[in-house]
């Protein structure tokens, strides 16, 4: 068994933790929070052992009546992996406790490419990661492209990639985040980062990305225009996204307009939260002009890493290969809808 430990019991650090016990392979051995809240309660009511980000946080735990099991130090020590999803920049100032520690680390996307050997997403590069001391999962967009285009590109190749990003303004629990009656170039200087990042894992794919902020907080949505190097019909590109358990082509007869209706569908199917960890393509959508293939997905910015995660877990400390463990990620969280 893999133990894993889990600083940062927020978004991404809960359904992390609840898919690592899905695994066969690995369980929690801990999780670490800064404050006594009710994602704290929830960890507890789980039984996750709950770890404290410092010392001088006991009192505000003990007041709360949450029983803690230690330090986040002692987490580091006794886990053979560290997933890190504490908010974006913390996870820094953590790498050197890991290194220390001789814990290997995952960090997620919110943190700079080079705060860990490798940036990640299993479908493209699962071996350059075996072994290594850090990995960090890419972003939920960053995630959500990748996999679309190493799934084109074995086929029928990918000579470039524009896209458009329309982003949630925040998840469901930001309640400080916007725009709330807006629709925001995001960022404005184009184009935006979410190209070069794709390219940490990609590096000599032709993409360029812009992005745009909108009042949702229910997934971000993608239009895609794919340059291909060899013919394809839509509805050989079809059949080659269905392939892939990472990807849900939604079908038209499904009356899927928007992401409402995915979530909604979702929960219908019993997923946890909600949570989407597909990409979900519209299959309406696909289209090829002039040897360009358009198309719209739906990316749930909350769950989509999650697979991303357990696999680089079994990169770095596992003992399986790259196909094994996508295998067995999908299978124990129920992938491909
Ligand atoms: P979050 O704010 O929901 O959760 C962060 C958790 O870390 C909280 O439980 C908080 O108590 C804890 N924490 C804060 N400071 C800490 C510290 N010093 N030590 C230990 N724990 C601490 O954040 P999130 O949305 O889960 O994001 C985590 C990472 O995942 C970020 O890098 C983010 O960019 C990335 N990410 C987020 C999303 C998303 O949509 N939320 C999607 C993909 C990637």
């Amino acid at each position: 068994m893999i133990d894993v430990g889990i600083n940062g019991y927020g978004t991404i650090g809960k359904r992390v933790a609840d898919a690592v016990t899905a695994q066969p392979d690995m369980q929690v051995v801990g999780v670490a929070k800064t404050s006594p809240n009710h994602e704290a309660k929830a960890a507890v009511k789980r039984e996750y052992p709950l770890f404290i980000s410092s010392d001088d946080r006991v009192e505000a735990f003990d007041a709360a009546g949450i029983p803690t099991a230690g330090i986040v130090d002692e987490l580091i020590d006794t886990s053979d992996v560290i997933v890190d999803a504490t908010p974006s920049g913390i996870g820094a100032k953590y790498a050197e406790d890991y290194l220390e520690a001789g814990t290997p680390a995952i960090f997620q996307g919110g943190e700079a490419a080079d705060v860990a050997e490798v940036s990640f997403t299993a479908c493209a590069n699962y071996d350059d990661a075996q072994g290594r001391a850090s990995a960090r999962v890419v972003s939920c967009n960053t995630t959500g492209l990748v996999r679309l285009i190493e799934q084109l590109d074995e086929p029928f190749g990918v000579d470039r990639v524009r896209a458009t990003l329309v982003r949630r303004g925040g998840d469901p629990s930001q309640t400080g985040r916007g725009p709330i009656n807006d629709i925001l170039p995001n960022p404005v200087s184009l184009p935006s980062h979410h190209g070069p990042d794709v390219q940490t894992i990609l590096p000599d794919l032709d993409i360029v990305t812009v992005g745009l902020k909108v009042p949702a907080t229910l997934m971000h949505v993608h239009a895609l225009s794919i340059d291909l190097s060899s013919e394809a019909t839509p509805a050989e590109i079809r059949d080659r996204l269905d392939a892939s358990d990472r990807l849900f082509l939604v079908s038209d007869e499904m009356g899927i307009d928007g992401a409402g209706k995915l979530k909604d569908f979702a929960l219908d199917a019993g997923r946890p939260r909600g949570d989407l960890w597909e990409n979900c393509i519209w299959a309406e959508s696909i289209a090829v002009e002039d040897g360009e293939l358009y198309l719209f997905q739906a990316i749930h910015q909350e769950s989509d890493v999650v697979p991303e995660n357990i696999d680089a877990i079994r990169a770095l400390v596992g003992e399986v290969d790259a196909e094994t463990s996508q295998a067995m990620t999908n299978e124990a969280l129920g992938l491909g809808l």
